[in-house]
């Protein structure tokens, strides 16, 4: 039998068994259009008898770049039957059949393709249709939008010709709107229409219907790789060997006076989800009219006052539609001469708060089940919910009109707008003394910025990669950050930064989109969806039931737990101890401490921390009460904490060049203070530096080195626990060797440890019940994991380090470099540091899983770098077995929604195959 390119609405069933029973394959052979008309016409709802064209035509039409003979004989049988089921006749003078002819791919490709309609007018059946209409005022104008359309689409004519002879008749005859141009005005403008048509394209408007019909449908399969379509594949990652389906249906007409319309409608509301049909139609006009925007719409509810029957069956379809497919609809329907067609109907486009209620709701209206709600929200989706968003139509205008100053890495959503500010005082000064909205931007950010960050709506950098410290703050703060724009540079000097010939000053005005790492001139409008949405509230605690994962949160500060508590974090999964020797009133002893040589004042500087350390872990224990809380012990080098070397030479010099202009005694004795700490400082920097510090002195290292670090840190742990503990917190704390390599390195500091921890329990009279663990950072770690579990009662990977150590990438220099050029070349498929490398990384978890409950069944092991608020890596920890993983509290809400969709989808796996 010869091969099937045609398909009438009505032979959905062999469509059906053709593909192997798969709705998918249906619309992949019939499009998305073509699929919905045939399932809508077999509900039995108001379809315009018509047929589809495959997909496989479409390529086997650009295989061969002709028009298949038997395509073409196949569509000529299927519009007899389409004459048949209308009664009517495709270029017969008397009672003429007109079809549209429309493009309509597998996924939806708004305005990327070409439609025609009225196909099948020409000067004799102009006549019959005014025959039988009795309104030549609508044939005319149906007329003229057929060989304005023809010429547009399928001979690529400009479309400017045709609107200025409209505008021309409008304003002689003094209207402004095209319905009021008379028949005898549409006539002359027809007249008009020939000339341009065979002016520009040097032929006649083809007046045979079949002529007409077989280059309109040529034309939608050339479209298909149009430079538009192509473009818009490329952007929305479709692929180009779908092709396109055209459809061929028999026109209705919504202008065919004042009980005819025409509209588009969403049975939802697609910006909030509320179960109301929404829309918007148009008495007396054509489908375009609508979307073009040229006259104004109408809601679409107030069809119940102007045509109640069309609206009672629309209203009626619309829930049938939605109950059939059991999503949103987005539906086109038109109503001629008070009888109601519908369209098209797919499932509708909607924001993310839409999308969350709309789930919701329909498993409460049990049209879902509460699983496949789960399924539908993306994590983007509620990503959207937790920080402020540019409104998108801004956003667009701003483009439009060349504001979009770079684009670097996305690493902290949310839109922020703000005055520039050069300077972490400045940035906090202007905040808070002045009220002023600000973008911290910087080359990059160092610890003593963080006041700065803190206090700015967003941070910008021209350097710096997906864990640098910019990105790790303001993640952790929620604040938008773009890090690593290349194309910035900035003059802190002169305060002012370019981007090509644009020069931005200090205090102008711009706006950063953390979300997508775009960055713009001027303020940008926002707008701030809400985290206590009641729908996304109960979308998690759905997903809670669901997910095998716990979820924990990464926060050094009792307000960071509480807000992770609020989320849904059951535990803390890191606590990055370092994060609070870094604020002002406490820096000066750390450096004191690093500093000196001389056991007292280390001792001094030991014991003037230990309050400070004591009283953030009470907060942390207070707000977790209940909950497990990991504290890790101090892990960067220890060059972090004092000022840069390059810094410091310059300081010194200029501090020198000033001495020898001194002008007073006390001037000289102020400067040679200040030289003598200095040089005091540099000569610690000088021991302290390492070539590669990021393998140098830190993690455990440090605290071997340094015992008395570890005791000290160790002591206000327990301290705040026993502290808590007698004030009816119910403590869990786990204490979290970093960077460990050997199991030595584990022995070594438990023993510190435990000695510590037994005397601080010993004076309190009290005992706490605390785990100890490590984090798996390095290679050898997870080689090891065995041995390393003997001593371990946990283990916590810290994927951003083992990532760095597995693929020997610097997790600081790697993103402004060659790592982007290699995800752009496709030499990596993917940036390691965002998602867990399956392949390499994963494997040396799975490893260290496997060796470490081999020798500890019970092993606690979680994940806390970056990737553990990232849903492809959660689902890799979910397949590794992995007892939770722990995210900044901003994602801890993605991470919920994620880690229930990957149990979900295991559970439908299995069940698949035991079924
Ligand atoms: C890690 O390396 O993944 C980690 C969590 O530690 P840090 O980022 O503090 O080095
Ligand atoms: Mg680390």
């Amino acid at each position: 039998m010869a091969k099937k390119w045609v398909y009438l609405f009505d032979e959905l069933d062999q469509v059906t068994s053709y593909v192997g029973g798969d709705w998918e394959n249906v619309r992949g052979l019939l499009g998305g259009k073509g699929a919905g008309l045939a399932d809508m016409t077999k509900l039995g709802l108001p379809v315009p008898p018509g047929f589809t064209v495959t997909t496989e035509a479409c390529n086997s039409y650009h295989a061969g770049m002709k028009f298949p003979e038997q395509i073409w004989e196949q569509e000529l049988a299927a519009l007899n039957e389409v004459e048949a089921r209308t009664g009517k006749e495709f270029g017969d003078g008397k009672n003429p059949l007109l079809v549209s002819c429309r493009s309509g791919a597998k996924f939806s490709m708004p305005g990327m393709m070409d439609t025609v309609l009225n196909i099948g007018l020409n000067g004799d059946t102009v006549k019959g249709m005014i025959e039988a209409t009795g309104d030549p005022r609508f044939v005319y104008d149906s007329y003229r939008r057929l060989i304005q359309m023809f010429g547009s689409v399928v001979v690529g004519l400009p479309t400017e010709p045709f609107e200025e002879v409209i505008a021309e008749f409008r304003k002689a005859r003094g209207v402004k709107s095209d319905t009021e141009l008379t028949a005898d005005d549409w006539k002359a403008v027809i007249e008009r229409f020939s000339n341009i048509f065979q002016r520009y394209s040097h032929i006649c408007f083809p007046a045979d219907p079949y002529e007409q019909l077989r280059l309109a449908t040529e034309a939608v399969f050339k479209s298909w790789n149009g430079k538009r379509a192509v473009d818009y594949r490329n952007a929305a990652k479709i692929p180009h060997d779908l092709g396109t389906a055209v459809n061929i249906q028999t026109m209705v007409f919504g202008n065919m006076g004042k009980d005819s319309a025409t509209g588009v409608a969403m049975t939802r509301n697609a910006t909030t989800g509320e179960r109301k049909l929404e829309g918007d139609y148009l008495i007396d006009a054509q489908g375009e009219d609508v979307v073009a925007g040229i006259r104004t719409t109408y809601p679409v509810e107030q069809m119940a006052q102007t045509m109640p029957s069309a609206w009672n069956q629309f209203a009626e379809t619309a829930v049938r539609l939605e109950q059939h497919y059991r999503d949103m609809q987005d539906v086109e329907f038109t109503v001629e001469r008070g009888a109601l067609w519908m369209l098209q109907t797919r499932s509708g486009k909607r924001t993310a708060q839409a999308a969350v209620r709309i789930a919701v709701d329909m498993a409460g209206e049990g049209l879902i089940t509460r699983e496949e709600a789960v399924m539908r929200v993306t994590p983007e989706q509620v990503d959207f919910f937790l920080h402020p968003q540019f409104n998108p139509s801004s956003k667009r205008t701003a483009k439009s009109e060349g504001k979009l100053l770079a684009t670097g890495l996305n690493v902290s959503p949310g839109a922020a707008v703000g005055m520039v500010a050069f300077k972490a005082d400045l940035a906090e000064s202007w905040a808070k003394n002045e009220g002023k909205k600000v973008i911290m931007v910087r080359p990059e950010t160092k610890p003593d910025d963080v006041h700065g960050m803190l206090a700015a709506e967003g941070i910008l950098t021209s350097r710096g990669g997906r864990t640098s410290h910019a990105a790790l703050v303001a993640r952790q703060f929620g604040k938008p950050a773009v890090v690593g724009v290349a194309a910035l540079d900035i003059d802190i000097g002169r305060h002012l930064m370019t981007v090509g010939d644009q020069l931005i000053r200090e205090g102008e005005w711009i706006s950063v989109d953390g979300s997508t790492g775009e960055v713009f001139l001027g303020q940008v409008e926002t707008m701030v969806p809400d985290i206590s949405d009641p729908w996304l509230m109960k979308l998690l605690q759905w997903a809670d039931d669901f997910r095998v994962l716990g979820v924990w949160a990464n926060a050094d500060y009792p307000h960071d737990a509480k807000r992770a508590r609020e989320y849904g974090a059951s535990g803390i999964g890191l606590c990055r101890t370092e994060h609070m020797f870094f604020q002002a009133e406490r820096l000066p002893m750390v450096q004191k401490l690093i500093m000196t040589n001389e056991p007292t004042e280390r001792r001094e500087a030991l014991d003037a921390l230990l309050p400070f350390q004591r009283e953030d872990f009470v907060g942390l224990f207070e707000a977790m009460d209940g909950l497990p809380v990991i504290i890790r012990l101090i892990d960067p080098p220890l060059h972090e904490f004092l000022p840069g070397f390059e810094q410091l030479m310059r300081e010194l010099t200029d501090s020198k060049i000033r001495l020898l202009n001194a002008r007073n005694l006390q001037e000289i004795d102020e400067l040679l203070r200040k030289i003598e700490e200095d040089e005091h400082i540099l000569r610690s920097v000088e021991t302290l530096r390492e070539s590669n510090p990021m393998l140098g002195l830190r993690g455990v290292r440090l605290g071997i080195i340094m015992p008395e670090l570890t005791q000290m840190q160790v002591r206000a742990i327990f301290e705040a626990a026993c502290h808590c503990a007698k004030q009816g917190v119910d403590v869990h704390p786990e204490i979290m060797i970093p960077l460990t390599a050997h199991v030595n390195e584990l022995i070594a500091q438990r023993k510190t440890l435990e000695t510590v921890a037994t005397a601080v329990m010993e004076e309190h009279a009290i005992t706490i019940d605390y785990k100890f663990g490590t984090m798996i950072e390095v290679p050898r770690a997870a080689l090891t994991a065995d041995e390393i579990a003997e001593h371990a009662e946990f283990f916590s990977f810290g994927t951003n380090d083992l990532t760095q150590t597995t693929y020997g990438i610097s997790r600081d220099d790697a993103e402004k470099g060659f790592l982007i050029d290699y995800i752009q070349l496709g030499i990596l498929p993917e940036n390691p540091f965002v998602s867990i490398d399956d392949k390499g990384v994963a494997k040396l978890m799975k490893m260290a899983v496997e060796l470490g409950r081999k020798t500890r069944p019970d092993l606690e092991v979680g994940i806390c770098g970056e990737h553990g608020g990232d849903p492809k890596s959660i689902a890799v920890c979910h397949n590794l077995g992995l007892n939770y993983v722990s995210c900044s509290p901003f994602r801890v809400p993605i991470a919920r929604l994620a880690a229930a969709q990957v149990a979900l989808k295991e559970r439908s796996k299995d069940s698949r195959q035991t079924g």
